[in-house]
């Protein structure tokens, strides 16, 4: 049989508890920053009409301007 001090024990003690919490924290924290990865591709558009730079899925061949509600089509500086 394995012989422990209070001091020994409580240092295993301490350990386990450590241990767990650790591994807890970066299961939650390795899971946090997949949630936040962006899953469509954006492609940056610039406005015909008030040079304002905004994101815009790339598919879309018309698009509006949020910041002066103009439509922009797709020109050779967005591709
Ligand atoms: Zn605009």
């Amino acid at each position: 049989m394995i012989e422990l001090t209070f001091a020994t024990g409580f240092m295993l003690y301490l350990c386990f508890t450590l241990t767990v919490v650790l591994g807890f924290w970066g299961y939650q924290h390795y899971h946090a920053r997949k949630k936040n990865i962006f899953t469509h591709e954006q492609e940056l558009r610039v406005c015909e009409y008030c040079q304002f730079a905004y994101l815009e899925e790339g598919l879309k061949k018309v698009n509006k301007c949020p910041q002066c509600g103009s439509f922009n089509k797709n020109n050779i500086y967005n591709k």
